[in-house]
């Protein structure tokens, strides 16, 4: 029985067009996604010579005929969609019908194929696009396809083509990604005869990272799901467009590009940059700029909602509503940092939905913040009227205790500690020849673009060496028995608690005080201005202009006063309290040009933590700055009742320590 036809051209021309086979992992992607598509519970993949010399994809799938084998590499030939309305809501992964064939037309190709009823199996050879034989063959139900030589007679290609090692890394990497896709499903890949990766059918997507990436890996993750999220805890009112489930990571996890993130929708690995954005921004104020979580994040949409037929690898895809699937990752990991103790829980909410919902101080509705009339303040650099700090002390406590018994380990693991461990039953994750091993592909590939870099890479010591002796505080071990003894630089805090000893970098801690005041008094209303004596001018760059009007509202929200003049002048009338008057201008360049369009309808709160984030660090003392002993006890005491001691708002460590226990080492007392 035939199931595959050639789409007629209406379709076929509404597909979008272009060239999928780049690389041998391009080949492999086309290949596994119909070993996925035929239903296959297990695929074996053989490489050899980074998938130059061979690239062989065998699966237990639903095969083919003899009839389909021979079309099977026709263009537009598929059996996964029939009609132009088939387009509106693709469930497979393929829906092209262009990948046998494109990739018949520069390499060797043998499929061997056999459906159930079929009383033998059909051996089909295809060379550069020459059909060279079809007959009989011996093989299970499923399919075999080797793809040989690839480029053979495109030398202009096979040029392109990088070192077998960075081949290997990228077919290990896409490997990773169906398995990670598919837990259901055993994938073995073998590299120039030795096992790079072998994962058993899992039962979960927990079960299958921790087959592909180790425990301990899995222990410094922590989990995603809205399904299971409180609605009341989010902003998020309607009903959620998206379901959102996986894996993110606590933010002593850092990476410096998105490689570590793996994104799925609908079960399909995408790359995409609105689900990136959005992850990013369910990080605001906990990770800096730049620096990237890792995440296995799966998002389940209803198919029509979701296009995926924008770019011929199918690894981009468009969404109907957009914001709102964005609204629902950034939420949804908001709500996994939060539980594990990482953002305050109440920081989900809309705090301005807060503020109209109670009508009130929205601050009383936060049991982690009350405003309280100040001590005599002896670093303001102007009054302020008002100080944030935690009502109850024990709610901080809590806080802290809740990451202490959260997932992470209070170091952050080295790279050679990562994702070694494996469990025992028909589970590895074996060394490839090449050197690929897992944790390249986890981590610090990024490293390693280039094919030097590659071969360079398991030389290069572990990325945290220099933090060997001075590390970065867990807010855990964190006591209120800190004792200032004076200044380094001018810059850093130097002091003592009951561990060891202790550089505070004195700017990023009054940022982290800062931020936290600024943006209790705006949620709950209470933002306090300074008038100048002379309101003073500030011209707008043509792209500034354009985002002042959907921020301005913001900006006062802070205690801006603002009026907009002839063209693109803005008159400043009132400045937010405790901001030297000179770096207002500063501050509204920052947020003015940090604003860009997803973020101005999208995401309130995060414009609004950049708000805060830009005015804490244009008010914080500066380093290079002399502080009296009185000023430091003042400062430390205040970072110690903010939502995040260790971190400043733009993620940076605040306090590192040096351990007793390592300064004993060092004297070899010990
Ligand atoms: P597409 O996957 O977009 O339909 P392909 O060129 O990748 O196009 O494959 C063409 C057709 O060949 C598929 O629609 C499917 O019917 C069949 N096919 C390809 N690979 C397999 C496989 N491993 N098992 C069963 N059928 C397959
Ligand atoms: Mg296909």
């Amino acid at each position: 029985m035939s199931k595959i036809r050639v789409l007629p051209d209406h379709i076929s021309n509404l597909i979008a067009a272009g060239e999928v086979v780049e690389r041998p992992a391009s080949v492999a992607k086309e290949l596994v996604e119909n070993a996925v598509d035929a239903g296959a519970t297990r695929i074996v993949i053989d490489v050899e010579s980074g998938g130059r010399r061979l690239l062989k994809i065998t699966d237990d799938g639903e095969g083919m005929s003899r009839d389909d084998g021979v079309l099977a590499f026709e263009r537009h030939a598929t059996s996964k969609i029939s009609k132009a309305e088939d387009l509106n809501a693709i469930g497979t992964l393929g829906f092209r019908g262009e990948a046998l064939a494109s990739i018949a037309s520069v390499a060797r190709v043998e499929l061997v194929t056999r459906t159930d009823d079929a009383s033998a199996a059909t051996r089909v050879v295809i060379e550069g696009g020459r059909m060279r034989d079809v007959k009989d063959a011996p093989h299970p139900r499923g399919t075999t396809i080797a793809v040989r030589d690839l480029f053979f007679n495109t030398p202009a290609r096979r040029k392109f083509l990088r070192s077998e090692a960075t081949e290997s890394y990228h077919l290990t990497n896409l490997v990773t990604h169906y398995a990670l896709a598919h837990p259901e499903i055993a994938f073995t890949l073998t590299n120039n005869g030795r096992e790079t990766l072998r994962v058993a059918p899992a039962k979960d997507l927990r079960e299958r990272a921790y087959q592909i990436f180790g425990a301990q890996f899995l222990d410094s993750l922590l989990e995603v799901n809205n399904a299971i999220s409180e609605p009341t805890e989010t902003s998020f009112s309607l009903p959620q467009i998206a379901k959102v489930r996986g894996f993110v990571s606590a933010p002593r996890e850092r990476r410096t590009s998105r490689d570590a993130q793996y994104l799925f929708v609908n079960g399909r690995f995408v790359r995409d940059r609105l689900i990136g954005r959005a992850l990013s921004e369910g990080y605001r104020s906990i990770l800096p700029h730049g620096v990237y979580p890792i995440a296995l994040l799966f998002i389940d949409v209803p198919l029509e909602e979701v296009d995926v037929n924008v770019h011929p690898a199918k690894t981009e895809v468009r969404f109907r509503r957009a914001a709102a699937v964005a609204d629902a990752v950034r939420e949804a990991v908001r709500a996994g940092l939060a539980s594990a103790g990482y953002a305050p829980a109440a920081d989900i909410r809309d705090r301005r939905a807060v503020a109209d919902e109670v009508g009130a101080d929205a601050a009383a509705a936060d049991p982690k913040v009350a405003l309280v009339q100040p001590p005599e303040s002896p670093i303001e650099t102007r009054p302020t009227g008002f100080e944030l700090r935690p009502a109850p002390q024990q709610e901080r406590i809590a806080f802290a205790t809740a990451r202490a018994e959260g997932p992470m380990a209070p170091d952050r693991p080295s790279i050679d500690s990562l994702p070694q461990t494996v469990s025992p039953e028909a589970v590895s994750v074996a060394s490839a020849p090449s050197q690929i091993q897992s944790e390249e592909i986890f981590s610090a590939i990024e490293l390693s673009r280039t094919e030097s870099d590659v071969k360079a890479f398991p030389d290069l010591p572990p990325l945290d060496s220099a933090l060997k002796f001075v590390r970065e505080v867990a807010v855990e071990s964190l006591s209120a028995n800190i004792r200032p003894l004076g200044q380094l630089d001018e810059s850093f805090i130097i002091a003592t608690d009951d561990e060891g000893l202790l550089l505070i970098d004195q700017h990023v801690a009054h940022e982290r005080v800062l931020f936290d005041k600024y943006r209790a008094l705006e949620a709950s209303r209470k933002s306090e201005s300074q008038q100048m004596l002379i309101p003073e001018t500030f011209d707008l760059t043509p792209a500034q202009a354009a985002a002042f009007d959907a921020v301005a509202e913001e900006l006062e929200a802070y205690g801006f006063e603002l009026m907009r003049l002839s063209g693109r002048t803005v008159a400043i009338k009132s400045t937010p309290a405790d901001l030297p008057a000179s770096e207002a201008r500063n501050v509204l360049s920052e947020v003015l040009d940090t604003v860009d369009n997803e973020k101005r309808g999208a995401a309130r709160a995060t414009l609004r933590d950049e708000i805060a984030a830009s005015l804490a660090c244009h008010a914080a003392i500066k380093v290079n700055m002399p502080l009296a002993p009185e000023k430091m006890r003042w400062l430390i005491d205040r970072l110690l009742l903010t939502s995040s001691p260790t971190t400043c708002p733009h993620g940076r460590p605040v306090i590192l320590r040096l351990a007793t226990q390592d300064i004993l080492k060092g004297f070899h007392r010990i």
